[in-house]
């Protein structure tokens, strides 16, 4: 049990890659709270945790990640109830793959609030309780694009860029209070968006990819165990890539 006693938040927590994060941490014996943009996501995500870790301690919670007063305000109940919060995952994430001459000045302020904004306050909202702490882990998700770019949906490979260089930065500024910053770049990895994708798609993404599958959600969330962990205590300001060796 890597993370007896500890609190871990997830933003994004409710399905996909942040859930296998969750019960990931979940089998090392953490507290965990997940975070998801609406409450009924969010109340699905903790029925199904509750029945799978049924002596756990769960939480969820509905922070509006684009607002620094709203994620500290939840987060702070989360503080006030445990005294402590020792691992942040800023995961939650919006896609795109619009055309650049379709993008719109609210497309962009979207992708720049959940995927931007969002890891910025997250960890805003984190720091003053770890630098008490003497002591804290801010994991962001970033993703392969953020490496080489996409055809189209720009500012989504922007935005990973950003969170890259969030991370890098992070980490240098925290170190003193011994907080450390990484992140995890998942390539194309097996969600519930995925298993819509018809098989002649699916197949020719495979062979281009060196190892030969598509990243399970598992693998991402080990990774974030990994890096979350006391292994990992010398390890900061890196970016992951969890990908099969996938390059866009
Ligand atoms: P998903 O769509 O299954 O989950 C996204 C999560 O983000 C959900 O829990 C959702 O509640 C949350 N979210 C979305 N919009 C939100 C909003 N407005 N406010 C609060 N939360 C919001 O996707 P996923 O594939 O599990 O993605 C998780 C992260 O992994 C994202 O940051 C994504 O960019 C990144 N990623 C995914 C892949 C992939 O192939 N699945 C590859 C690279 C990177």
């Amino acid at each position: 049990m890597k993370f007896e006693n500890k609190v871990v938040i997830i933003t994004g927590g409710t399905r996909g890659i942040g859930l296998a994060t969750a019960k990931a941490f979940l089998k090392e014996g953490a507290k965990v709270v997940v975070c998801g943009s609406r409450k009924e996501s969010v109340d699905n995500a903790l029925n199904e945790l509750n029945n799978e870790f049924p002596s756990s301690t769960i939480r969820g919670i509905s922070p509006l990640l684009s607002s620094l007063e709203s994620v500290k305000n939840e987060f702070k109940k989360v503080y006030d109830e445990f005294k402590r919060i020792d691992v942040l995952i800023n995961n939650a994430g919006v896609s795109d793959d619009h055309h650049v001459e379709n993008y719109t000045e609210e497309l962009a302020n979207k992708i720049i609030d959940i995927n931007i904004k969002g890891v910025l306050f997250g960890s805003l909202a984190v720091i003053p309780y770890m630098k008490e702490a003497k002591s804290g882990v801010i994991l962001n998700t970033s993703s392969m694009v953020s490496r080489d770019g996409t055809t189209g949906g720009v500012m989504y490979p922007t935005s990973k860029f950003a969170v890259n260089g969030m991370t890098l930065s992070l980490a240098r500024e925290l170190a003193k209070y011994n907080i450390r910053v990484n992140a995890v770049a998942p390539g194309i990895t097996y969600t519930d968006m995925m298993r819509a994708v018809p098989k002649e798609y699916i197949e020719p993404l495979i062979s281009s990819i060196p190892l030969k599958r598509l990243g399970q959600v598992e693998d991402i969330a080990n990774a974030f165990i990994f890096l979350a962990s006391e292994e990992a205590s010398y390890i900061s300001g890196q970016v992951l890539h969890v990908d099969g060796l996938a390059r866009t």
